[in-house]
């Protein structure tokens, strides 16, 4: 039996922790709770060993075993190392962004005598002839709560330990009571981890067959009408709900004397899993499609793949409306008839009613979800079904690249380039990348599909990595949208005024919504006005928490039930809001100026332009969950909005018929950023909304209004040219050093105030400058481009290199120097492929 296992717990420590075995061996891969530095942490097991440690005697015990058997499988724990490994995480951290770990276990309180009360129990006992009563005139405490005291002590008195409510149940004593207790020393109390079920259950009412009816009231007589109305069996909540009891005022207790009667049974069954509405388009679904030629050769390429059970990484480049999910739906079925189960991941914003309704239309309840609008039991409740084995087909957003399935064969990432994939807190994993490795580990084919592949997998696919599949037209021979780029400058010379939509654009939009088609418009900010800058001193508005310009959202107008409303500047990364000011905060001055139109000041303008138009605003103040998506895609959908404004939430997957005018406005105002990926995102951004229109009977038009025509990712969109536009772009990174011609990451050093910030950076920045690090280039120290987040200071360096092994060395000594100067690594922010290098 071993006697010692290595703990990877979730802190910020590159390092696993010996624990003592105690009792219970626990097996690898199985959470165990433990005491680490004044707390109880749930960690995983990932060592059992009898190596003694130097410091044995310091060593604490396992609190309590939680899994009997490994909740990770021997597959997850090895992809748990590698992502530790490959983004310089904690191998607890990886491990915890795997499971559910926080809705898992239910922590509770448990009294226990002690040895002080066992003797106030013996004492009373003798003294007093064993009898509860003692005379209390020399104690404080109420004669009462005295003589509870002793109920309480004789009821744990075998030693058992028990909840607050099973001692309050047993002895009525209350909290308060056993606190005080506690405190005398005559009770211990300690925290019991317990595991739950996260399976959701839910309570049905059940007519008792052959039950004796006798003589009943007029209640009783109305629920057992009402449930042998139902058949004999109804959901208890629904009973309660149910429009004749209500009516009837029938109290939730008359159901408990029916069950204490015998007449009812209550019995817990598991919670059916509950779907998403489908919409009612009439549209067909994915996998209704008789495939078309391109999308055949694409399907018998994956399968072929799958069918030889062995890795292969694949690249699926199909142009918008080239219908790769028809192609997805088909694929999974190829996996799941060869016995294996398959994983789709899609964007955050990709996980739309839409496509949930299609993957139960494909797949009913094989289909598992995970994504981050789920509460943890639910969460917990899907995880549990997939490591069962009872959903082979999982879709989901980034963590769900960690779902428990077995017999893997197949992984699709939709939308590959979308930057949700990378998650942006510790572990700083990219889940595309984590899906190729996680395909590997499991001889499985992965697929990573879009219409605007990131340059990684393109110049992956190039270098013969990944295996390229096109889809280069749209179905049907539907042909592409025709782009046209407003030039905003001439527009301002020739009205002299600056004005969101360009006089093209209200003469088209007003054209197309005349011959009742849809108008989709692209306003990439959010907010009525992103900048309020006072014209005296020339200052921005800023975050107090962080150098952001606050963002001015105006009191929302008439029907506008958002949220949001009132009128109040925002910061949109930390949350930071405070009302307008009339003056200038620092030089008093009333000169306030509004810059920047968002898409709220888009919609108020549209209403004034349009007044007959339906229009609708998709947002993140608009949209705040999946009902809010839901709704504005059906009205959408149906025709009941003909004018939708949006940031890009606009942009993604939506397949709407109607759509026949795409406009885009202010989408190329980050060229000028210095952002190495600036000109891939408003590519991106561009051919995404473009696709939007024309999906339907009727060609689309796109209309993109710009300050820069003249520049490359502009003129490609325009082109629909992806192949012009990377062969550019590859171009200019090979030649400026960026991905994907070196591997680079963003270490960002932080502080609390500005002197301990820049004093790490500059120690940092010596050691650098010091230590030979073979090929890597270190840029910085620097300011971050966001200098102060949330009051944390921030400086940061750029470290790029040919090879990973000199990257991930680099940053290994560099940490371990941190670390001997005990500087502690939460003030390390260490990003490997960053795409922000904020
Ligand atoms: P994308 O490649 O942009 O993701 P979608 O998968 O959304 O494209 O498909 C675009 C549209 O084409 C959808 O309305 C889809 O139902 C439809 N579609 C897909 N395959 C076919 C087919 N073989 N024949 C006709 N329509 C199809
Ligand atoms: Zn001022
Ligand atoms: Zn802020």
């Amino acid at each position: 039996m071993p006697n010692y296992c290595d703990v990877a717990l979730p802190i910020p420590l590159d390092r696993t922790f010996t624990y003592a075995v105690n009792g219970a061996v626990p097996s690898v891969g199985a959470r165990v709770l433990v005491h680490f530095s004044g707390q109880r942490l749930i960690g995983v097991v990932v060592r059992l060993h009898d190596d003694r440690p130097a410091d044995a005697s310091a060593i604490k015990p396992v609190q309590q075993v939680l899994d009997d058997t490994p909740l990770l499988s021997y597959e997850l724990m090895h992809l748990a190392r590698w992502v530790a490994q490959y983004y310089i995480a904690p191998l607890g951290e990886a491990l915890r962004s795997m499971m559910p770990l926080a809705a898992e276990v239910r922590r509770h309180l448990v009294y226990r005598i002690a040895e002080a009360g066992r003797r106030v129990l013996r004492e009373g006992e003798t003294l007093y002839g064993g009898t509860l009563k003692r005379p209390s005139h020399r104690s404080r405490v109420p004669a009462e709560d005295e003589d509870r005291e002793f109920v309480v002590l004789h009821y744990l008195a075998d030693g058992h330990a028990a909840t607050v409510s099973a001692v309050r149940s047993a002895t009525k004593a209350n909290k308060a009571l056993l606190d005080a207790m506690v405190k005398k020393k005559w009770l211990t109390r300690e925290a019991l981890a317990e595991e739950r079920d996260a399976r959701r259950t839910e309570r049905i009412a059940v007519l008792v067959p052959d039950a004796r009816i006798p003589k009943l009231n007029e209640n009783q007589t109305a629920i057992l009408a009402e449930l042998a109305a139902a058949g004999g069996r109804m959901r208890v909540d629904d009973l309660r709900e149910s429009l004749a009891l209500r009516e009837l005022g029938v109290p939730a207790s008359t159901l408990s004397t029916l069950v204490k009667r015998g007449l009812v049974a209550i019995e817990e069954t598991p919670e059916d899993f509950h779907l998403g509405g489908l919409p009612a388009d009439g549209k067909k679904n994915a996998h209704e499609h008789a495939l078309n030629e391109a999308q055949m050769e694409a399907l018998s390429s994956i399968a072929t793949a799958i069918a030889k059970n062995g890795f292969k990484p694949m690249l699926l480049y199909g142009i918008t409306g080239s219908g790769k999910t028809a192609v997805y739906f088909a694929a999974m079925q190829r996996a799941l008839d060869a016995g294996r189960s398959a994983l789709l991941l899609v964007p955050e914003i990709g996980l739309t009613p839409a496509m949930v309704g299609q993957m139960f239309a494909a797949f009913g309840s094989q289909v598992a979800l995970l994504h981050s609008g789920l509460t943890p039991d639910e969460r917990a409740e899907q995880w549990h079904r997939i490591r069962r084995g009872e959903s082979r087909i999982v879709v989901g957003t980034r963590s769900a690249v960690f779902a428990p399935m077995a017999d893997l064969g197949l992984i699709l990432v939709d939308e590959e380039q979308d930057g949700s994939y990378k998650q942006e807190e510790m572990p700083r994993y990219h889940a595309r990348d984590v899906a190729v490795m996680r395909a590997k580990f499991n001889n499985a084919v992965v697929v990573l599909g879009s219409a605007t592949p990131s340059l990684e997998s393109w110049a992956n696919s190039e270098r013969g990595r990944y295996t390229r599949i096109s889809m280069p037209s749209r179905v049907m021979d539907r042909p592409l949208p025709k782009v046209e780029l407003v030039d905003m400058r001439i527009e301002f010379k020739d009205t002299g005024k600056e004005e969101i939509f360009s006089r093209q654009l209200v003469a088209e939009t007003q054209a197309t919504l005349d011959r009742g088609e849809q108008v989709m418009i692209l306003l990439n900010r959010r907010g009525y006005s992103f900048t309020v800058l006072c014209r005296s001193c020339g200052e921005k508005i800023e975050c107090e928490n962080c150098a952001i310009a606050l963002t001015y959202h105006k009191p929302s107008a008439q029907m506008d039930l958002h949220v949001h409303a009132g009128d109040r500047l925002e910061c949109h990364y930390c949350g930071f809001r405070r009302s307008v000011p009339r003056l200038c905060p620092k030089c008093g001055s009333e000169h306030l100026f509004y810059l920047g139109a968002g898409s709220q000041q888009g919609e108020e303008r549209l209403q004034g332009l349009f007044p007959g138009a339906r229009i609708g605003r998709m947002d993140r103040d608009t949209v705040r969950g999946r009902d809010d998506m839901e709704r504005l895609l059906t009205r959408l959908h149906s025709g009941e909005i003909n004018l939708l404004v949006g940031t890009q939430m606009i942009a993604k997957g939506h397949d709407v018929h109607g759509i026949t005018l795409v406009g885009v406005v202010g989408a190329d105002s980050s060229l000028g950023l210095p952002d190495f990926r600036a000109a891939e995102r408003v590519f991106q951004l561009l051919t995404q909304v473009s696709g939007r229109a024309g999906r339907g009977e009727l060609p689309g038009r796109v209309l993109v209004q710009t300050y820069h025509p003249e520049h490359y990712a502009i003129q490609c969109a325009a082109a629909h040219d992806y192949a012009a536009f990377v062969t550019k772009e590859l171009h200019y990174r090979r030649w400026m050093h960026y991905p994907p011609s070196c591997v680079l990451a963003n270490l960002v050093v932080q502080g609390k105030t500005l002197e301990e910030a820049s004093a790490l950076a500059a120690t940092l920045g010596r050691w650098f400058e010091s230590t030979p690090l073979g090929k890597v280039r270190v840029l910085g120290p620097a300011a971050a481009p966001i200098a102060r987040l949330k009051r944390i200071y921030r400086f940061h360096f750029v470290l790029k290199a040919e090879r990973r092994d000199a990257l991930g060395h680099a940053l290994r000594a560099l940490l371990a120097y941190a670390e001997s100067l005990s500087i502690p690594r939460r003030n390390l922010i260490v990003d490997v492929d960053a795409i922000h290098l904020m």
